[in-house]
Parts: structure tokens; C-alpha cells; sequence
């Protein structure tokens, strides 16, 4: 009956979210200890300047190396480590561990930009700018070469903070990179009066860039715009030729994307810029 197949499913429900929510707490023990114990590691992936075809900058994707499971990408822990407040240690760990390989590139003469992704907790973390700066100095870097990556969503907050925040970065000499542009509900006036410096167009539109009239309308429209507003621009996603022929062709500056090379760990990295 109707009753019996409502019972069953509501078990079947209820143990779904009793497995999963399980598997959550068992996670955000284990993203407790994964600091301490040295589990994380940086990922590099390089971002191409298209005229050159050479290593202008890369992008640190955090990975997780569990002992006896193995890697564990972002999107699995990120979202666990921002619903309990462990993002802010692993963010800061981020930095450090940026800052640290971004002086061992220093030291190999190797002067490329380094960017890395900020959760929207951590902007709001008033101990976050003098965190950079501390690391910056201990490390001897030149914070010319590091860049943040902010998603639009954090924008949408609050434009007088974000403002604030964005501004003691610049004034550090750090810049700013607004990632996974044109996926956010942010209104795009925010634009001109924020000090930003590049804009990464979100894979979704350049992954069926090809296919979709749509998408390369909306491709053009974010190169036409950038130009004008004097940002550099990075295509995320760029997985076939016929992408990057296309992103070349309308003078998009920079490429990130498999085409290129996956996120690899640095030393591997190293390897790939000295070609
Ligand atoms: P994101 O910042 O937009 O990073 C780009 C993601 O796209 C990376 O996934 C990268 O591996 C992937 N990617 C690059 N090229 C291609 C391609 O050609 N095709 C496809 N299908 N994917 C490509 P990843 O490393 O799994 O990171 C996922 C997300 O996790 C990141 O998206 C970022 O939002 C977040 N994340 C990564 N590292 C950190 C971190 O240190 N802190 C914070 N707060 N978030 C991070
Ligand atoms: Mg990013
Ligand atoms: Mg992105
Ligand atoms: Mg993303």
C-alpha cells in the first residue's frame, strides 16, 4: 500500500542520512588531526599566457593525503571544513604553505605568480590580513607575486567590508582575482568600484565553449568588459585546442586547464617550468 511504501521509504531516507552524516563527523575528526599531522599539500596548476604559450602564473588547490585511503579532493572536505569552522586553521595553513613555496620559486629565480583560494569565512576574519602580512615577511617574498582568489559570492555581502579588505590587500601589494566569474548572483556594478585585479571566467562556459552559441556570447561579452574595465582575464577549464584556438583568437590573456596540465604536486611543477 501507499502507507507501507511511505514507511519504508522514510527508513531508507533516514538511514541514507544517518550514513552520511556519519561519514561527516568521521571527516571533520580526521580534518581536526590533518594539520597537525602534515596531511595536506598543495597542488600547483599552471595558467598560460596564451600569446607565449609559457608558465605565467599558477594556482595552490589544496589536497588531502589520508593515510591508508588516499588523496581527497576539495570538494569533498571544504564544504565540511567551512560548516564547522575548521577552515579558518586550514585557510591559514594555506598561507603559510603558499608563501613558503612561492620564496623556494624565489630562490630557484623563478618569478611567477602564485594564487590561492580564500573561503568567504576567512574574509571575515579580522586576524586574516596581518596573517598574509606576518607570512609575506617571514618568508621574504615579494607580495607582488601572490594573488587571492575570491568567489562573487563573497562580494555580495557586505560592499563597504569587502571593499575595506580588498584595499589592505592592494596596499600590501597583493592581488586580487575574482574566481568562478559569472556562476555568483552578484550584480556586476560592484565591478568598477572594487579594487580587483583578474577575473577567471568559470569553466562551465568555456567547457562547451564550442557547441554553445550561448556560451561563447557570454565568453565575448566577459572578455569585451574586462578589456574595458583594464582586468586581466583567465579561461578556467580549458580542456581541447579548439577552446584555447577560440579564447587566442578574441585576446584572452591567460588559460588554466587540462589542455595545459592537471594541478600536479610542486615538484612536478618545478619540472614543467623549467620545460
Ligand atoms: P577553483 O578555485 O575554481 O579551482 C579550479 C578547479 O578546477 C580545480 O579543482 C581544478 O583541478 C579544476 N580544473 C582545472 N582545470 C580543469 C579542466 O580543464 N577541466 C576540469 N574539469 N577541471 C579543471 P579542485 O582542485 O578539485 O578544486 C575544487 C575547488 O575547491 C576549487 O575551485 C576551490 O573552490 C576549492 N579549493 C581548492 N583549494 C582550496 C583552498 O586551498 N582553500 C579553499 N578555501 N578552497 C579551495
Ligand atoms: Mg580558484
Ligand atoms: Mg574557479
Ligand atoms: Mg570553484
Amino acid at each position: 500500500s501507499i502507507k507501507q511504501g511511505g514507511k519504508s521509504a522514510v527508513q531508507f531516507y533516514s538511514r541514507e542520512l544517518k550514513e552520511s552524516s556519519l561519514r561527516r563527523m568521521e571527516l571533520e575528526a580526521a580534518l581536526r588531526d590533518a594539520i597537525d599531522n602534515g596531511e595536506f599539500e598543495l597542488f600547483l596548476q599552471p595558467i598560460l599566457d596564451l600569446d607565449t604559450g609559457k608558465i605565467s602564473q599558477a594556482e595552490a588547490l589544496i589536497r588531502w593525503r589520508r593515510p591508508g585511503i588516499g588523496l581527497i579532493f576539495p570538494d569533498e572536505f571544504i564544504p565540511i571544513a567551512e560548516k564547522s569552522g575548521l577552515i579558518i586553521a586550514i585557510g591559514k595553513w594555506v598561507i603559510q604553505e603558499a608563501s613558503r613555496l612561492l620564496a623556494v620559486l624565489h630562490q630557484q629565480d623563478q618569478f611567477i605568480k602564485l594564487s590561492l583560494n580564500l573561503s568567504p569565512s576567512q574574509v571575515s576574519d579580522r586576524s586574516l590580513l596581518g596573517f598574509i602580512q606576518r607570512h609575506i615577511e617571514a618568508n621574504h617574498v615579494d607580495p607582488t607575486y601572490l594573488e587571492l582568489e575570491l568567489t562573487e559570492n563573497v562580494l555580495v555581502n557586505d560592499f563597504e567590508r569587502i571593499n575595506h579588505f580588498l584595499s589592505e590587500v592592494r596596499k600590501m601589494g597583493v592581488s586580487v582575482a575574482i574566481d568562478d566569474f559569472g556562476t555568483g548572483y552578484s550584480s556586476l556594478s560592484y565591478l568598477p568600484k572594487l579594487p580587483i585585479d583578474f577575473i577567471k571566467i568559470d569553466r562551465s562556459f568555456i567547457g562547451e565553449l564550442i557547441d554553445s552559441d550561448s556560451n561563447r556570447a557570454i565568453v565575448l561579452a566577459i572578455l569585451a568588459m574586462a578589456n574595458s574595465l583594464k582586468l586581466g582575464v583567465i579561461a578556467e577549464g580549458v580542456e581541447v585546442e579548439s577552446q584555447k584556438a577560440f579564447l587566442r583568437e578574441h585576446h584572452c590573456q591567460s588559460a588554466q586547464g587540462y589542455l595545459f596540465s592537471r594541478p600536479v604536486p610542486f615538484d612536478e611543477f618545478c619540472k614543467l617550468l623549467r620545460g
